[in-house]
């Protein structure tokens, strides 16, 4: 689904399964944000081919972080000539107490190598400049990435329409989340793309949804 010049979505419809949203970056070069779980990869294709692109043209897969709903799908990508990326802290988790995370879900990783790490700051990818946020709380190495030219934020499971990312598992801390969405917040961003449920469309709204969730959220984190 084209969101806008450059820019695609595959969100996750179906709420009996779990699966993240999965954003496509298209410039020069093709960059896929988040995967999602390696069960429902056809799926994503079969969305994407209807988008005029195939996976064997990603040549670079960005994880927001680690979690098996988001990275799972990592696996495919590794024997095929695509670059992993995440930030190191994650590796780190996804190596140490998010492997305990994933026997909780029952779910064996195929290992995935990433290429390089992503820190805070810009990351030029050929025709795509973007801004990387380190923004622990949900994970230790959450990331978001902000594309200014299209005024977009790719939120993973830090914010979501109307919610934040779970503070209550292994690797989580609702101290540094909230202060994570506060560097957020200042953001100028007219879509925001969280790693589950709705999109959120303009300015005002994404304002809004701000408000709402420093309100009546970040006082429970
Ligand atoms: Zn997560």
């Amino acid at each position: 689904m084209k969101l806008t010049e450059g820019l695609y979505a595959y969100p996750w419809l179906d709420m009996m399964a779990n699966n993240c949203n999965t954003y496509l970056l298209k410039g020069r070069l093709n960059i896929l944000v988040d995967p999602g779980h390696s069960a429902f990869l056809d799926q994503l294709f079969q969305a994407m081919k209807d988008d005029d692109i195939v996976p064997e043209e990603i040549d670079l897969v960005i994880n927001t972080h680690a979690h098996p709903d988001h990275s799972e799908g990592n696996s495919f990508f590794q024997q095929d000539n695509t670059l992993i990326t995440l930030h190191e802290d994650e590796d780190r988790y996804l190596k140490g107490e998010g492997a305990q995370l994933y026997k909780l879900f029952g779910l064996e990783m195929s290992p995935f190598q990433a290429e390089f790490y992503l820190t805070e700051g810009w990351l030029e990818l050929d025709d795509i400049y973007l801004e990387i946020y380190h923004t622990p709380g949900h994970s230790p190495g959450s990331i978001c990435l902000y594309w200014p030219a299209k005024k977009a934020l790719i939120s993973g499971d830090v914010v979501f329409y109307q919610g934040v990312g779970r503070t209550d598992i292994p690797g989580a801390d609702g101290e540094l989340l909230k202060q994570s969405l506060d560097k957020l917040a200042q953001l100028d961003t007219e879509l925001l793309l969280p790693g589950h449920g709705d999109l959120v469309i303009g300015k005002d709204e994404v304002r809004d949804n701000y408000a709402l969730i420093q309100q009546y959220i970040s006082e429970l984190l």
